[in-house]
């Protein structure tokens, strides 16, 4: 399998680090703590196939090879170990939205509060509406190893580009890992910053992706 992936130029080596590196980032960034949270990408010129991080392993102890190549049925292609028990609702993501190529669950503490009080993430700060294009909608607590939550997940979820699972975390995609982490640094930014307006005015200023004029994807 990794022949045929060499063959398409594609880089599999550089894609595992890459996602690496994000993951280390996440903890960097206050997003992840432990074993929390997962990276995937979908692998680029070739179809029904997926990089993904493994179940259950440190970010601080993982290494490149540690990141799994599996197909769109969750099944492990190229891999020691297995793949994130979350692996199914990716796969629902990445099925059900051909424009997402990269996605990033976290657990940042600021996005699970709104999660808990289960009220959206509003706009508060144009660097993240640009990117989640729109409020983040808060989907009701269900377990997340199994594919009806991915699903769900993705009902919830619609055409943007973030959502927050109640009582768990932060689910943001996009068409490129940067941009999907990026996602996720100003989700967690303005479900902080919301925290703090909410505890000095029940009204404060939100901005509402239409109306900014924004016609380029970002
Ligand atoms: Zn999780």
């Amino acid at each position: 399998m990794t022949d045929t992936l060499s063959r398409t130029g594609f880089d599999i080596d550089a894609a595992r680090k890459e996602i690496l590196d994000y993951c280390l980032r996440s903890m960097e960034y206050g997003l992840n703590f432990n074993t929390q949270g997962n990276i995937s990408i979908r692998v680029p010129g070739v179809d029904d196939r997926f990089l993904i991080t493994p179940t259950d392993l440190e970010y601080d102890r993982m290494t490149p090879d540690d990141i799994v190549l599996v197909n769109g049925d969750s099944e492990v292609i190229d891999g020691r170990l297995g793949p994130s028990s979350e692996v199914t609702v990716h796969m629902a993501v990445y099925k059900r939205r051909p424009d997402v190529n990269a996605i990033v669950h976290s657990e940042p503490v600021f996005s699970n509060v709104w999660g808990v009080v289960g009220s959206p993430i509003l706009g508060t700060l144009v660097n993240m509406v640009i990117y989640t294009k729109g409020d983040v909608p808060i989907m009701p607590f269900e377990l997340s190893n199994n594919t009806e939550f991915g699903e769900h997940m993705c009902d919830a979820m619609g055409d943007l580009n973030a959502v927050v699972w109640a009582n768990h975390g932060l689910l943001t995609v996009g068409p490129n890992l940067r941009d999907a982490f990026k996602t996720s640094v100003a989700v967690e930014s303005a479900a902080k910053v919301q925290a703090y307006a909410r505890a000095l005015t029940d009204t404060p200023i939100v901005l509402e992706y239409d109306k900014l004029g924004i016609t380029e994807a970002l």
